[in-house]
């Protein structure tokens, strides 16, 4: 794989934790978290409606259970940029040294350029079809780790996770600034604009205190 491909190829994997925890509603979370994994393991193109149609209704409880759980390490991640000695790094390694074997087991594979290599095993579409729901823990704990690690492994990924300033959600930053405070121009401009009128509000209560002062000295 070409470097560019790599950098792209480990950034969907950064991607799919990223959207997941962004994600608003269970439904959403859902709907992201198999879209980005038939990009990464490049699943036939229905597998994200026979997923979906595999996937517990009662399920989605154990969505908001790992939501908040990855929120975590991301906020960790982003806060203090530094991974060694962390326990949650730790646990999160140990489940990925652990569990995720399948996940990271070597096989021959045909890439986008047609070329052969020995890559990863990666997950299989047979692995989110027809899962009982206690399964369905272990999948969501098995595939968020994996990605994560994979991301984090490559190119000081942890570097490159962000917490957005304005909607407080997570992002991938593109290239490495002092100031990489917004996931996007929208939030950046929003940000502006409710700072511009922050500090017109604060102008005009000054000037409604002043000319109050004034009337009361005048009178
Ligand atoms: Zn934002």
């Amino acid at each position: 794989m070409k470097k560019k491909e790599e950098k792209d190829f480990r950034r969907l994997h950064g991607q799919l934790v990223i959207d997941f925890v962004n994600s608003e509603t269970s439904e959403e979370a859902i709907n992201g978290y198999f879209r980005n994994l038939e990009r990464i393991f490049g699943f036939l193109n229905n597998f994200v409606k026979s997923a979906k149609d595999s996937f517990p209704d009662d399920g989605r409880k154990i969505v908001g259970q790992f939501q908040k759980e990855f929120r975590r390490i991301l906020e960790y991640i982003s806060q203090h940029g530094k991974l060694y000695g962390d326990l949650t790094i730790k646990k999160l390694l140990w489940t990925y040294n652990t569990s995720a074997r399948p996940f990271i087991d070597k096989v021959l594979c045909v890439l986008p350029d047609d070329s052969f290599a020995e890559v990863n095993r990666d997950g299989m579409e047979q692995d989110f079809i027809n899962r009982s729901d206690t399964l369905w823990i272990n999948l969501f704990q098995l595939s968020l780790t994996y990605c994560l690690i994979e991301f984090l492994k490559y190119n000081k990924g942890k570097d490159y996770i962000k917490k957005c300033f304005h909607c407080h959600g997570f992002f991938i930053a593109k290239i490495l600034r002092k100031n990489n405070n917004f996931c996007s121009r929208k939030c950046q401009q929003a940000a502006y604009h409710s700072q511009k009128e922050v500090k017109e509000k604060k102008a005009k209560a000054k000037r409604d205190l002043h000319g109050w002062k004034r009337r009361v000295n005048e009178e």
